[in-house]
């Protein structure tokens, strides 16, 4: 298999340049280590569409999130993937940080964004009545929006396969073999070539980097854990809740997501160990020292379920995109805390630089963008929609209660173009299994509807 391009890494931002890139004449494939797209980081964020208002001024990623949070909310549109406006409020709890507040709205209008206002303590406390004592005031930020992530990921990486790209899940690459016209990919299943090979590995980007010669940049894996807390917390946080941010980093934040809980999180922690996902006793109890001042409220509602998620930081301040034109390669790095906004522009921003020596003007007559299920809380869901369920029965059948997914949905994910790999990829598709029990009363009946689909297949 030769293609013109290969996109290393299924994650949000390979299956954003895979999509794009997929949308030319040019043949493209997706090579994913893991049996699903989106298992990676992009699995495990705060899922918030930044408006980039805080980002370093004159960066290229304070260009690209700017660029991404239009293309991404159009997109949304487009696609369904649920996106909520709810705003931001950014809360001064010390006069230092009230007194920086002047300055956090400049450096938003540097970055391009002029809908910050500077609002009281009363205006504080009459949007989010539950926080804690103690605020100062605050900073709006109007656009800062929810949205699901597993969604978008998910949608990309569909419309790239409905263009024509080959997704190959379940190939790390291993090693490769650059020669004058083509470089030899191999990944344990198999080898693959390719003229142009596009690096959007995420953690492993440095590895994959070195493969190619280089030595300029390593990745330390930040671990950011989070608390999700019971649907019945979701009306104490109607905004999302950042703090004023500081030298060592964005802060907690407590926000309402998509599926109508609420997070508090997250933590921010160098580790070296790439895989370190799982969760931990200090940074529970950082958390919830943390949320004790922030809304003491939240603390007495019940938590359904934790997480981790590690960014891919790097020892630079910007992300880090670079064309290596003589090996026909190149490194999409760094891209730390906002890849899930930024997508879609790092995308355009990559295509860009690669039309210098590739034609990748648009093909004409490309399938339709997809229509993915909604996920949202805030929008219809099928056990709600009487004209499905009349149609089909089957979107009355709720097998998950906590989050009401039906079995409808579920074979739908089984029939859907990228289908789930395991349990875990079915809750990404549709929540099943999310809720408040996490399983404890549907899981028998969930994997013996997985199990029946595997059968069928
Ligand atoms: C706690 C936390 C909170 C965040 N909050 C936000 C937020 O609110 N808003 C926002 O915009 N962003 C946020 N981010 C950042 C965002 O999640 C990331 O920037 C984004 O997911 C990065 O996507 P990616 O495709 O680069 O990486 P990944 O999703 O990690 O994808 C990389 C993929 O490459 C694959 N891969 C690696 N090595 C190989 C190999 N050798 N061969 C084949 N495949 C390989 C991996 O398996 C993986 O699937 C947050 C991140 C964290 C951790």
């Amino acid at each position: 298999m030769t293609f013109d391009i290969a996109v290393i890494g299924g994650g949000l931002v390979g299956a954003a340049l895979a999509r794009t890139l997929g949308g030319t004449s040019r043949s493209v494939a997706l090579l994913e280590a893991r049996d699903d797209v989106g298992d990676g980081t992009s699995k495990a964020n705060t899922a918030i569409l930044h408006t980039g208002f805080d980002a370093t001024p004159g960066t290229l990623e304070s260009r690209l999130v700017a660029r991404g949070y239009a293309l991404l909310g159009a997109y949304a549109a487009e696609t369904g993937v649920p996106v909520e406006r709810t705003g931001a409020l950014l809360v001064a709890w010390t006069s230092e940080q009230r007194d920086a507040l002047p300055g956090l709205r400049r450096k938003a209008e540097q970055n391009g964004y002029t809908a910050c206002g500077i609002v009281s303590a009363d205006e504080v406390y009459r949007q989010v009545p539950d926080l804690g004592p103690g605020a100062l005031g605050g900073l709006s930020v109007p656009g800062e929006s929810i949205i699901c992530t597993w969604t978008t990921n998910l949608a990309l990486a569909t419309d790239a396969v409905n263009r024509g790209v080959t997704l190959l899940r379940g190939h790390r690459v291993t090693s490769v073999a650059v020669g004058p016209s083509t470089t030899g990919i191999s990944t344990t299943a198999g080898r693959v070539s390719a003229r142009w090979v596009i690096n959007a590995a995420g953690l492993g980007a440095d590895v994959l980097d070195r493969l190619f010669g280089y030595d300029r940049f390593t990745v330390t894996p930040r671990r950011g854990e989070l608390l999700v807390f019971d649907k019945l917390a979701r009306p104490l946080v109607p905004v999302i809740v950042l703090p004023v941010p500081s030298k060592v980093g964005k802060g907690v934040l407590v926000s309402p997501t998509i599926y109508g809980n609420v997070m508090l999180g997250p933590t921010a922690e160098d580790l070296s160990d790439r895989t370190a996902t799982g969760t931990s006793a200090d940074g529970f109890a950082f958390l919830r020292e943390k949320g004790a001042e922030l809304m003491p409220r939240l603390l007495e509602e019940e938590v359904t379920a934790t997480y981790a998620g590690l960014r891919a930081a790097i020892d630079r301040g910007d992300y880090l995109i670079d064309v290596d034109a003589d090996q026909r390669y190149v490194l999409v790095g760094g891209i730390r805390s906002t890849g899930l906004t930024a997508g879609m522009a790092i995308a355009e921003h990559v295509s860009g630089l690669l039309s210098g020596f590739l034609d990748l003007a648009p093909r004409e007559n490309l399938p339709a963008p997809p229509r993915m299920p909604n996920l949202g809380e805030a929008g219809m869901r099928p056990y709600q929609d009487a004209a499905a369920i009349e149609a089909d029965p089957e979107y009355g059948r709720i097998v998950c209660f906590c989050e009401r997914v039906t079995s409808g949905e579920i074979r739908d994910a089984y029939a859907s173009v990228i289908p789930p790999s395991d349990l875990d990829g079915l809750r990404r598709r549709t929540r099943v299994m999310n809720g408040r029990c996490q399983g404890f009363y549907c899981g028998a009946h969930v994997a013996e509807l997985v199990e029946a689909q595997g059968a069928a297949r």
